[in-house]
């Protein structure tokens, strides 16, 4: 994998896909054959953000801890200041902190409809804006935001997710346009059923069901959607924008 660009920031890395994604990039070294530096966010846990930085390091990358709430617009815009101004720029983004809040639309209070979408898509926005501004100066970057396959196909009890997950797509094809002048790049992933901590709480019986409809027929791995993030990063891509790339074991075609 090729890549012009020198660091790396990831949003919820601390564990799951983000862990998977930073990881995998602090594998990889730049056209100038240093390693890409891996910007880890996270927001209270110190000691997962320090477990990966320490693991970056013993594959010989470079890796440094950024503590902060995605929710926060003032948190976010100082972190990336703080990145710019340690490294002189910043390369590459990938927006992965995401939640989910479950429940039947009609016990859905509006709360739970909006704290969903100012973590899954108000802090994509601070986050893609941030970064074209950064980026545009540079007149280089690449952005991966993290959707879902629930932005394509809905699903029962997740009205507000898919909402967020579907604002994240149409957003990222706004901001490719924005960025495009500027040789700065938006692409989206839609994981599908990835075995990580948002998915433990389900019971058999609903991932059964969920299997029967994979033709992959397993759950997916974090580190096969972090591939696809590496991908979409990286100068392999360099023609792709504006583009969503399913990463769901056929679960929707
Ligand atoms: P996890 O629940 O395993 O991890 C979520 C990560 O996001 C954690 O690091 C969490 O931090 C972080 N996070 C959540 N809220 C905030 C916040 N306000 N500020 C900073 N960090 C935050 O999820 P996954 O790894 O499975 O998911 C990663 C992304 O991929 C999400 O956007 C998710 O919607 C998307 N996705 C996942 C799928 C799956 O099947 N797993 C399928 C489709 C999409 P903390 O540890 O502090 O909670």
């Amino acid at each position: 994998m090729e890549f012009s660009g020198h660091n790396v920031l990831v949003t919820g890395a601390n564990r799951g896909i983000g862990r998977a994604v930073a990881l995998l990039l602090g594998r990889y070294r730049n056209k100038d054959d240093q390693p890409l530096k891996v910007w880890i966010n996270y927001r209270n846990d110190h000691k997962g953000a320090d477990a990966l930085k320490e693991d970056i390091e013993n594959l010989g990358g470079r890796a440094a801890l950024l503590k902060f709430d995605v929710t926060s617009e003032e948190e976010f815009v100082e972190g990336i200041r703080l990145i710019v101004e340690s490294d002189g720029g910043l390369s590459y983004l990938v927006n992965n902190a995401g939640i989910v809040l479950d429940r039947l639309a009609v016990r859905m209070k509006t709360e739970e409809f909006t704290h969903v979408l100012e973590t899954n898509l108000k802090s994509v926005f601070v986050g893609c804006r941030e970064a074209l501004r950064v980026m545009g100066k540079q007149k280089f970057g690449s952005v991966v935001n993290l959707s879902s396959v629930i932005a394509e196909r809905g699903n029962l009890g997740q009205t507000n997710y898919a909402a967020s997950k579907g604002g994240v797509i149409s957003m990222s094809k706004s901001f490719a346009y924005e960025g495009a002048l500027r040789n700065i790049r938006f692409n989206c992933i839609t994981p599908g059923f990835i075995a990580t901590d948002m998915n433990a709480g389900l019971s058999d019986e609903l991932k059964a069901g969920y299997l029967k409809n994979i033709p992959l027929a397993r759950l997916g791995e974090a580190r096969e959607v972090a591939g696809a993030v590496a991908f979409l990063l990286s100068d392999l891509a360099s023609y792709i924008t504006g583009e969503t790339l399913k990463v769901n074991g056929g679960l929707y075609m």
